[in-house]
């Protein structure tokens, strides 16, 4: 879009500030069910599950977790096997040989360190092998304990379209992220994010015309 064009659609919304709060409650009406879409029952399957969906879908991470939950209950499952066994058993999600190594490694330091329970803030998250800031962000979020707002790919399209930030990294968005966006609404932003990427706003084809925020948003096509 040209310069001029982007510089008048901002001005026709307004400045971020004031369209924050009306974008995060039309989107919470408009998504109720806006959720984590990864299955789990206890902390320690919460952090699995999010070290294995990694470079996957949470669809496929949910197939391998129905039986892997079955078999490694405790910290100590992960250790009791051979890592060739682990591997074979989390083969289906991808990048297994990495994910296997990351699984022993977080479960021999959650033994050593923290009395085998998940941490919750973003320091002690990330201290575990393999878990890195988004990881540890949707972990604390989903623990209750959000510090931090969750960038995925449709949040960084999302955030961007919306003129909530210019930046590509993720790491200097969620710095946007987290001064726009009110600290207790940190945990439910992204989800509101992600399912309305998936749903409406689309990265190929955003079906602006039906959605509930085209009149706040400097990239709508109506
Ligand atoms: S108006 Fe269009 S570009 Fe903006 S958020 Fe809605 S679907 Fe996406």
């Amino acid at each position: 879009m040209p310069r001029s064009f982007v510089a008048e659609a901002r001005k026709r919304v307004g400045p971020k500030k004031l369209r924050i709060r009306p974008i995060v409650e039309r989107l919470a009406v408009e998504h109720e069910d806006a959720t984590i879409a990864l299955t789990f029952r206890s902390e320690l399957e919460l952090l699995v599950s999010v070290m294995l969906s990694a470079q996957t879908t949470d669809v496929n991470v949910n197939r391998v977790t129905s039986t892997l939950f079955e078999k490694y209950r405790r910290p100590e499952d992960y250790l009791a096997v051979e890592q060739e066994e682990l591997e074979r058993d989390i083969f289906a999600t991808g990048f297994y040989r990495q994910k296997a190594r990351s699984l022993r490694g977080t479960m021999r330091m959650l033994l050593d360190e923290f009395d085998g329970v998940v941490p919750r803030t973003l320091p002690e998250l990330t201290r575990l092998p393999g878990v890195a800031r988004k990881t540890a962000n949707v972990v604390a979020a989903e623990l209750g304990t959000p510090q931090g707002v969750v960038v995925d790919t449709h949040v960084r399209r999302l955030s961007q379209r919306l003129g909530f930030t210019r930046q590509e990294d993720p790491v200097k968005i969620e710095r946007d992220l987290v001064r726009l966006v009110p600290r207790a609404d940190w945990g439910r932003f992204p989800h509101l994010l992600i399912w309305h990427g998936r749903r409406v706003c689309d990265a190929r084809r955003p079906r602006c015309e039906d959605c509930v925020i085209n009149d706040l948003c400097p990239s709508s096509r109506v």
